[in-house]
C-alpha cells in the first residue's frame, strides 16, 4: 500500500471522521506519546507488536514525538520505513503529554483507540483486557494501578494526594490513581474531538463526557529505562490545570476564606480598640491594626491570585491557537480526513 509523507505547517482542525476509504479498516489504533525516549523505544515497538497481534485484527500504532530532542525521531521513521502498523505525528515542539494524547486521538481511526505511555510503565499485556471490557459493552476502559512500583516514595506521595484533592475539588468523577493508560470507544474519541479547550487534562474529559466507563485494575511497573519527564514543576502544572479546569470551589474557598478572614479582622480590631477600656494599659491599636491591614491584604492577593488563574485560562482560549502543530506526518492519508489545512 502507498505509504506517503504529508507535511502540513500547522495542524488541520480537528473534526469528527468521517469514514475512512482505506481498504482495510483500522480496528484498533495505539496511541503512544512520546518525549525523549529513545531507549524504550524498540522495546516498546516489539512488546505493543507482540500483544496486537494477538488480537488477529488490523490496527495501527501511532506514535506522537512531542518534540523530543534525542533520536527518538530516527528510531520512529526507521519503526515507520520497516512496519506496516505504525504511524507517527512529529510535533514542531514540545507541547506537552497530554497534547500529544490528543493529536493521536485525533488522527486515530479505529473502533477504539488504547493510550498508553511509551515507556513500558503501564504493560501492553493489560490491552487484551482492556479489549474484552470493551467487547463486552464498555465505551471506557480505564486503568487503575493498584501498586505503583519504581516509582520514588516522592511520587507516589504527591499522586496519591493529588488524586485525592481532585476527588474532594470536583464534581466531576474522575477515578483516583487512574493515568491516561485507557482504552476508547470510537465514538467516546468522537465526542472528545469537540472538546477544544487548551490546558486539557485527559483524564478528566474522559470521565466528564460519560458513557459507560468501567476499570481493569494492574501493578504500575517500574519505567524501563530512561527517566520521569514529570518533574515536579510539571506534575504542579498537570495538577492546576486540573483543578482549574473541573472545579470552580478554589474560587469559592476563596470567599469563604475572605468572608471567614474579614470577621474575624473586624473582631480583632472591636478587641484592639476597646481592650484598654478595661485593662488600662497602653494601646497595642497600631499592633493590631497592622495585623488587620496585612490580613485583609492576604486575602485579596489569595483571592486575586486565584482569579488569575482562570482569567488566564479565559485568555488562553480566547487566543483559539491551535493545540498543536505538526511538523511532518508519517503514514496518515494525504487529503486527511481531517479536513485538510
Ligand atoms: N511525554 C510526552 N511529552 C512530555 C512529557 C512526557 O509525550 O512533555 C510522554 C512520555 O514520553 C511518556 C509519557 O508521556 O510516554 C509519560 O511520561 P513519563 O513516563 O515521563 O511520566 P511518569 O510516568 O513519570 O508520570
Ligand atoms: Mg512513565
Amino acid at each position: 500500500p502507498a505509504r506517503n509523507t504529508a507535511h502540513y505547517p500547522v495542524q488541520p482542525n480537528c473534526e469528527l471522521l468521517p469514514e475512512s476509504g482505506s481498504k482495510e479498516r483500522v480496528r484498533y489504533s495505539v496511541v503512544i506519546p512520546v518525549y525523549n525516549e529513545q531507549e524504550v523505544l524498540a522495546t516498546a515497538y516489539d512488546r505493543l507488536k507482540a500483544v496486537m497481534d494477538t488480537l488477529g485484527e488490523p490496527y495501527e500504532l501511532i506514535f506522537v514525538n512531542d518534540g523530543s530532542k534525542d533520536v527518538s525521531r530516527e528510531i520512529l521513521e526507521r519503526l515507520f520505513a520497516t512496519s506496516q502498523s505504525v504511524k507517527v505525528l512529529n510535533f514542531s515542539r514540545n507541547f506537552g503529554h497530554q497534547v500529544a494524547i490528543s493529536a493521536g486521538m485525533d488522527y486515530a481511526s479505529g473502533d477504539a483507540v488504547i493510550v498508553i505511555d511509551a515507556d513500558l510503565q503501564d504493560p501492553p499485556e493489560l490491552i487484551l483486557k482492556m479489549v474484552e471490557a470493551w467487547r463486552q459493552g464498555n465505551d471506557v476502559v480505564y486503568a487503575k494501578r493498584t501498586v505503583r512500583q519504581g516509582d520514588t516514595r516522592f511520587k507516589r506521595w504527591t499522586a496519591a494526594l493529588f488524586y485525592r484533592s481532585l476527588r474532594i475539588l470536583t464534581d466531576v468523577d474522575i477515578p483516583v490513581d487512574t493515568g491516561d493508560f485507557r482504552l476508547i470507544d470510537r465514538k467516546v474519541c468522537a465526542v472528545m474531538k469537540g472538546l477544544k479547550e487548551k490546558s486539557r487534562f485527559v483524564r478528566g474529559l474522559v470521565s466528564w463526557v460519560g458513557f459507560r466507563q468501567t476499570a481493569v485494575e494492574y501493578v504500575r511497573d517500574r519505567r524501563f529505562a530512561g527517566e520521569t519527564k514529570y518533574p515536579l514543576k510539571r506534575m504542579l502544572r498537570l495538577s492546576s490545570d486540573a483543578i482549574t479546569s473541573f472545579s470552580e470551589k478554589p474560587l469559592k474557598m476563596a470567599m469563604y476564606v475572605g468572608a471567614i478572614l474579614a470577621l474575624a479582622s473586624i473582631v480583632a480590631l472591636f478587641g484592639a480598640l476597646c481592650a484598654p477600656l478595661f485593662t488600662g494599659s497602653g494601646v497595642s491599636g497600631l499592633f493590631a491594626l497592622g495585623a488587620v491591614v496585612v490580613f485583609v491584604n492576604s486575602i485579596l492577593l489569595i483571592a486575586v491570585g486565584i482569579l488569575g488563574q482562570y482569567v488566564a485560562r479565559i485568555h488562553d482560549e480566547a487566543r483559539d491557537r491551535p493545540l498543536y502543530i505538526l511538523e511532518s506526518q508519517l503514514g496518515f492519508e494525504e487529503e486527511s480526513r481531517h479536513g485538510g489545512a
